[in-house]
């Protein structure tokens, strides 16, 4: 891991930076690459944007470790609000959840409870709700929640990390229950021991999941395969094998973040793929803005830039 993804990724769990990061101005006006707004309006106006395109989307409300049981209340009930006004405006548009959003670190049951209800109303709405994945700390009990809800509602789905080596069995587990999975390649500073520190492993890992993952597909029972990446090598080789597999175009769905590889969102929905694209708001962005910039270090100066600019 580079130097400077690792610091990056400290600054994002480090809880006083965590508090004065966001009021720093350059940092604010960056963060406007990835993010269309803080408002939920702003996040409904730039999925109606891509809607002429082709492009469907997810959206995401950011928060992470919630500490206080009213406000993971208060983000379920917004997220069941939300889940609400998008159906009767008829976008066409998934949540994904981060689960100590809805307050993991209070306990098992709160956070199952607050799913539980979004998963709800997720269902009612024909809706289909994602569930993110998390430091390493957090995986078992997220595999446990979403096998759980999978018992109860049929649309779910959770994120797994290429870069962990537990993945392929995890997958193995999720696929047989029709749980889909949207892969990626991790985003968290992870120990040896239990990520590959080689990205060039965890790309080569990511392709090998995906195989299985689209064999999956053939297994009819309501498994979804999501490819959650930007890397276009990686996306042509996985489309690649789709067509020798005799799988169709749109059999192969990728899911991007708002604001990445827009050219190449519009080259796959032009050959057949099935495209989704993650928009994120609210206030809390600053640990997810700083794994964003850990991504691709060359991020950095673009916020230096817009510091010498004024
Ligand atoms: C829809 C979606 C959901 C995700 N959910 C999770 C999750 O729940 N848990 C988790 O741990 N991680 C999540 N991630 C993040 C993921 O783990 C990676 O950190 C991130 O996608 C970067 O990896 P990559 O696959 O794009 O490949 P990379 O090899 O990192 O990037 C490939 C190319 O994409 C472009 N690119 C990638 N990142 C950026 C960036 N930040 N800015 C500008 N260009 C960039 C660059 O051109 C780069 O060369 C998610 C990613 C996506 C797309």
């Amino acid at each position: 891991m580079s130097l400077m993804r690792s610091v990056l990724l400290a600054i994002s769990e480090n809880r006083w930076m965590r508090e004065r990061g966001p009021r720093l101005w350059f940092v604010r006006r960056a963060v406007r690459k990835f993010m269309p707004g803080e408002a939920f309006e702003d996040m409904l106006r730039a999925a109606d944007g891509l809607r002429p395109s082709g492009i469907d989307t997810v959206f995401t409300r950011l928060g992470e470790n919630v500490a206080d049981a009213r406000e993971a209340s208060a983000v379920t009930r917004h997220y069941v609000d939300v889940l609400q006004a998008i159906a009767s405006k008829g976008i066409r548009c998934e949540p994904s959840i981060k689960l100590t959003q809805l307050g993991l670190d209070l306990g098992k049951e709160q956070a199952y409870a607050n799913l539980r209800a979004m998963a709800e109303r997720s269902h009612e709405t024909g809706n289909y709700l994602w569930i993110d994945m998390e430091q390493t700390s957090y995986v078992d009990v997220t595999l446990e929640l979403t096998r759980r809800l999978k018992t109860e509602f049929p649309r779910v789905g959770v994120c797994l990390q290429a870069y962990l080596y537990r993945t392929a069995a995890d997958l193995e587990s999720l696929i047989n229950p029709g749980i889909g999975v949207r892969l990626v390649k991790g985003a968290y500073k992870e120990p040896p021991e239990l990520a590959y520190p080689k990205k060039t492993d965890v790309d080569e890992n990511f392709f090998k999941l995906s195989v299985a993952m689209l064999e999956g597909l053939g297994r009819k029972n309501g498994f979804r395969p999501v490819f959650g990446t930007h890397d276009t090598g990686l996306i042509t080789r996985i489309q690649a094998h789709a067509e020798r597999a005799g799988l169709a175009a749109q059999d192969v769905e990728v899911h991007m973040l708002y604001g990445i590889q827009r050219a190449e969102q519009e080259r796959l929905v032009k050959v057949g793929a099935v495209v989704r694209v993650l928009i994120a708001y609210g206030a809390y962005w600053f640990p997810w803005y700083m794994r964003r910039l850990a991504e691709r270090p060359a991020n950095v100066w673009f916020v230096l830039r817009s510091i010498v600019r004024g």
